[in-house]
């Protein structure tokens, strides 16, 4: 019998691998816990508005490469939508200022050059702050890194670092925020367009996959939750799948793509990040539709970004573990509030709405935590780990998991050969 890789978990990390696995003419089964594929990163019906939604926003950049060549894999390359330019559109809660940020020449030129393509308030030096992140040490801070006292932190660096690390910039790593700079924003403008799903999450990144999957003769195996693996020395030698076992043959291999607390209880003493942070959604039902999709970042407020999709308003606030705790109502209030401010739409009432919260979206992305980072390769030679918690030195994004599932299924195909 050809070898097989047994996945566990049908979010990103899982389906990318599985993905490249199945380009490399290899055997592949997919087991999830769940009655869908897509974990954190999918659409859902929603009764409140009786259409599909998405569980969170998600913004990814055009310079991400791994989600660029996996969206060429499944053929889904033109499901993402954004600005033809490089542009974050801002605006102060607080103080109704509003502003863009320009990347079109890369970060520093323009900024540097133009008071014009600055954040306002921020001076031209404040900017050269950023190459610090090429050196920092593992141990600084994003504000102690880049802030925290000045615009450009509170404007810029703040927003985008709660965005991209989930973790609140007094306590996130800065070591992480390097190679997201590194890899878009430091290579121009066309490296960092904002893009978003056109459609939904689920139509971007996981039907097209099934879809290979299926075309590939691979059915998922959904409500199929992985209970244990039974090991014997140095492999994996069957798994508990519900009631069922199935064994794990001489070649075969297993990727672990489930969440870090999931992979902790079944890969008996994995160390792993044991901390997360929450991500909050809110979802609000417009009188009007938008042509086009869009998105603004805020700031002096509780929202982090808005995006408007069709007559769908959705604002996502990061880090965001103490909000999570207050009722679905008291926080609509306060989203819809902000959303009503940052559109101009006056007092508009509260309308129908739904609000998402995500209690472990990430793992906290702190100096602690990331320590905890385990690689793919684990003690045991045909056990192999993929998720945004792994080692993939990038944040926990839909980047990082992607690349994790290629690291993965790349040292079980490096194995093989
Ligand atoms: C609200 C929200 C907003 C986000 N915004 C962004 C963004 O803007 N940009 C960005 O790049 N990233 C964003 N992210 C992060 C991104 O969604 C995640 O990094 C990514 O989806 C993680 O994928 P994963 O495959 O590692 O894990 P998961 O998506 O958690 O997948 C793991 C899968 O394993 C399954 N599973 C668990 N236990 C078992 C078991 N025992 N047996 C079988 N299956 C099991 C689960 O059901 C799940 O389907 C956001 C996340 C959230 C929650």
């Amino acid at each position: 019998m050809a070898p097989r890789t047994h996945i566990i978990g049908a979010g990103l990390a899982g389906l990318s691998a599985a993905v490249n696995l199945l380009k490399a003419g290899r055997d592949v089964s997919l087991y999830e816990a769940a009655g869908h594929a897509g974990g954190r990163c999918r659409s859902y019906h929603d009764a409140t508005f009786d259409r599909r939604i998405d569980n969170g926003n998600h913004l990814v950049l055009s310079g991400n490469l791994a989600v660029m060549d996996y969206l060429r894999d499944i053929g889904a390359s033109d499901s993402l939508t954004g600005p033809s330019n490089p542009e974050f559109p801002f605006f102060d809660l607080a103080s109704a200022e509003r502003w863009t940020v320009v990347l079109d020449a890369g970060f520093l030129p323009r900024a540097m050059l133009s008071k014009a393509g600055r954040v306002p308030g921020a001076g031209r030096w404040d900017y050269l702050k950023a190459f610090r992140l090429a050196r920092v040490g593992k141990e600084t801070t994003v504000a102690q890194c880049l802030g925290p006292d000045n615009a450009l932190y509170r404007r810029f660096w703040e927003p985008l670092a709660v965005a991209v690390l989930n973790t609140d910039g007094d306590e996130a790593a800065a070591t992480l925020l390097w190679p997201v700079i590194r890899e878009t924003f430091a290579r121009g403008g066309s490296a960092c367009r904002p893009m978003v799903a056109k459609e939904g999450l689920s139509e971007s990144f996981v039907d097209p996959a099934l879809a290979v999957l299926k075309e590939q003769g691979v059915e998922v195996s959904f409500n199929c939750r992985l209970r244990e693996l039974t090991m014997d020395a140095d492999r994996v030698t069957a798994l508990t799948l519900g009631k069922d076992t199935v064994n794990v043959d001489d070649g075969d291999s297993v990727i672990l793509a489930v969440p870090a607390n999931a992979a902790a209880g079944l890969a008996p003493g994995l160390i792993a990040p044991d901390q997360f942070r929450a991500i909050v959604n809110g979802h609000f039902l417009l009188d009007q539709k938008a042509e086009d999709s869009s998105f603004l970042g805020l700031i002096g407020g509780v929202a982090d970004w808005l995006f408007v999709r069709g007559d769908i308003a959705s604002v996502t606030v990061s880090a965001a573990d103490d909000l999570a705790e207050q009722s679905a109502e008291s926080i609509a209030e306060k989203l819809w509030g902000e959303v009503a401010k940052a559109l101009d739409l006056g007092d508009a009432p509260l309308p129908a709405c739904r609000i998402v919260k995500e209690k472990r979206a990430t793992f906290a992305q702190t100096p602690d935590q990331i320590r905890r980072r385990p690689p793919a390769r684990t003690a045991l030679n045909n056990l192999f780990l993929a998720g945004d918690w792994t080692d993939t030195g990038l944040p926990a994004t839909i980047e990082g998991t992607l690349r994790s599932g290629l690291t993965a299924s790349e040292a079980i195909l490096l194995d093989l050969n």
